[in-house]
């Protein structure tokens, strides 16, 4: 009856399961578990009739021009720059920390000599990682670069992971570095946008066809089961492809251990005033237990006389509880990944892909370019 299985609704099982359907007219079932679509982009309007991301704050920004047409084909977008303020010392000043946020902070002689050192030593428009600049040999630089690791990064990413910038892969803290510029948008790609009737609508459409068939709310060992001997659905051998999006480990039930992951309280709230802080997302990386709030009027924008904000406390995740947000990036966390990769190439029709199933933090246009590349190197 179906040709392929498809794990999870989010944008890795999306994409495959539209791509199967349009491009090789074969029959998909798509399992979630979920009572929605849309994976962590899910968006809904709220009883204030503002447009709010359920998982936390979605923005979608990309250079890749493939990745833009591709999703331009089941939405409209509006341009859309995000900004980012970070509280330090009781004021808001943009981040990325960039020449504007040295002037917001520093006097003026010594925010001059600032720009200066740095555009001695990095090209302008450049993004340095704190971990690199914190190698600088130059004295006024190393200053800069304590100053914005204790004010920056320390200690929301203590609150964020559990840890230390400098314990964890260095990619994590280098997703918002130092910009030597002027650019205070929280990114810089060529592409920042958001779907003019939200993320959850581009699911919607990538779904909507004869050939795909989704079953919601339904646990994949509810239907499926994987033995050694192959992949049974309903108690039938399975022989057409599965692509599985999940998290790896409990695909295979945990026999290598549990794979840690970080989770997120999301705390909404309802404010009674049209809005409640000056950008759409703020950070508090010193003091309180959340991260950051977020106020989805500054992303969707609409008349109300009420706002609604995100606030977001990061937690340890426990299984079978909470919701897996990030993977860990540890060595150990690697090798105990790469032992469940190792095992999953046993069954020469299952694909893994996606956050949870390949354990990487990948954005959102990053996980629609390597779903279109797998789908062009092992489905076509
Ligand atoms: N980060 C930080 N202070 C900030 C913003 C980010 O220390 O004000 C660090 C932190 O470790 C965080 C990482 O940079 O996990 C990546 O931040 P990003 O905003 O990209 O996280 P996401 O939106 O994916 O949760």
């Amino acid at each position: 009856m179906f040709d392929y299985v498809i794990i999870g609704a989010g944008y890795a099982g999306s994409v495959m399961a539209e791509r199967i359907a349009t491009q090789l007219n074969k029959k998909v079932l798509i399992i979630e578990k979920r009572n929605h679509i849309g994976g962590n982009s899910y968006d809904f309007k709220d009883e204030n009739n503002i447009l709010i991301h359920k998982y936390g704050p979605h923005l979608f920004h990309t250079n890749n021009k493939k990745v833009f047409d591709y999703l331009s084909q089941f939405t409209s977008w509006d341009i859309y720059n995000h900004k980012v303020l970070a509280v330090i010392d009781g004021k808001e000043v943009s981040i990325p920390f960039n020449f504007n946020t040295i002037n917001d902070v520093f006097p003026e002689t010594l925010a001059k000599k600032l720009e200066e050192k740095l555009l001695n030593e990095f090209k302008y428009n450049s993004k340095v990682p704190i971990l690199e600049l914190k190698k600088s040999t130059d004295k006024d630089l190393q200053f800069l670069a304590d100053f914005v690791y204790e004010k920056i990064f320390v200690h929301y990413t203590a609150k964020q992971w559990g840890m230390k910038p400098e314990d964890m892969d260095s990619a994590v803290t280098a997703r918002v570095p130092i910009f030597v510029g002027r650019d205070d948008r929280y990114f810089n790609d060529k592409y920042q946008v958001v779907p003019k009737n939200g993320y959850t609508k581009i699911f919607e459409n990538m779904l909507n066809h004869k050939n795909i068939k989704l079953l919601l709310n339904t646990d994949f060992k509810e239907v499926c089961e994987l033995q050694e001997d192959g992949f049974y659905l309903l108690d039938n051998k399975f022989n057409g492809k599965i692509i599985y999006t999940g998290q790896i480990d409990e695909l295979f039930d945990y026999k290598f251990g549990d794979l840690p992951y970080r989770s997120v309280d999301m705390k909404f709230e309802t404010i009674e005033k049209e809005y409640y802080q000056e950008a759409a997302t703020v950070n508090y990386p010193n003091g309180y237990d959340f991260t950051r709030i977020t106020e989805f009027k500054h992303i969707h924008p609409i008349d109300s006389k009420k706002t609604t904000i995100l606030k977001e406390y990061p937690k340890e995740y426990i299984k079978g509880k909470d919701t897996p947000y990030y993977p860990i990036f540890t060595t150990e966390n690697q090798t105990k990944y790469n032992q469940y990769l190792e095992y999953s190439k046993r069954w020469n029709n299952l694909i893994l892909l996606g956050r949870l199933a390949e354990y990487k933090y990948y954005d959102m246009d990053d996980i629609v370019e390597r779903a279109l590349e797998v789908f062009e190197k092992e489905i076509k």
